[in-house]
């Protein structure tokens, strides 16, 4: 079942365009993922979808209905949650209190603080502890337990494996794929790791300059065509040409 479809979406920043035209869909238990250099639009994308950056024109439904003009706070009530790159947590706040805030601030549903620890099992010893004095894995596990909080639809994860160490990211991975096999929730994911987005997503789409330049399986396309999208290089041409 499609749970958000995206329709010929533009932001920008002032006079500059960064997310030309995007359209797709995802479905419940689908990850799609977006790849593309610093500086595609793939924040900007992200930040119009959780309503913090408004949307020049295009639409954006959550199960069909209109979101576009969404306040952020209704988006999470709505069932859009985003874990933000750098991810923002209450540091002086135990893990607790971090989760139960944002389940206070979003749809209610089957995540409850022990589900999400039944899936996000590392965060259960964490609970009392004060947030600040986390590593960046576990940090990362909160802000996407946060997220869970909310009873999302749709979770929208913006380089959530940045700056862990490789033990990290395949514990948060783990955790993701948990997620994934539920099949109750479409995800977005932002990854910088080429090999890491192919495996984990349905769907890949390739941003340049704003734009959709590939968009397909990632098995379908192939490491090549994503590379050279990534480059903004048309299909066929080669990197060393
Ligand atoms: P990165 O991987 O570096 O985060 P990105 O794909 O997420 O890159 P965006 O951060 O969305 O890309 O940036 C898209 C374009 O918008 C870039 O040209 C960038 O310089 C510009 N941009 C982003 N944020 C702002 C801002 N706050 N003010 C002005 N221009 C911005």
């Amino acid at each position: 079942m499609t749970m958000l479809t995206v329709n010929n979406l533009v932001a920008g920043h002032g006079l500059l365009t960064a997310v030309r035209d995007v359209s797709f869909s995802v479905a419940a238990g689908e990850v799609l993922g977006i790849i593309g250099a610093n500086g595609a639009g793939k924040t900007t994308l992200f930040r119009t979808l959780a309503g913090v950056h408004p949307a020049s024109s295009g639409s954006i439904v959550l199960d069909g209905v209109d979101v576009t003009d969404l306040r952020p706070s209704r988006r999470v009530a709505s069932g859009i949650a985003m874990v933000p790159e750098g991810r923002r947590l209450f540091v002086d706040m135990a893990v607790r209190e971090n989760l139960q805030v944002a389940g206070e601030n979003g749809r209610s549903g089957a995540w409850t603080l022990s589900t999400v620890l039944e899936a996000l099992p590392a965060l259960a010893p964490l609970l009392d502890v004060v947030t600040g004095g986390l590593s960046g894995g576990q940090r990362q596990a909160v802000a996407i337990g946060r997220a869970l909080m909310s009873n999302p639809q749709v979770l929208l994860l913006d380089e959530v494996s940045l700056g862990l160490s490789p033990v990290a990211i395949e514990g948060l991975y783990k955790q993701l794929a948990g997620l994934k096999g539920r099949g109750d929730t479409a995800m977005v994911v932002v990854e910088q790791d080429l090999d890491r987005a192919m495996t984990f997503s349905d769907r890949v789409i390739c941003m340049l300059e704003g734009r959709i330049a590939l968009e397909g399986e990632p098995q379908v396309l192939g490491k090549q065509a994503i590379t050279d999208a990534y480059f903004g290089l048309a299909h066929g041409e080669m990197a060393h040409a």
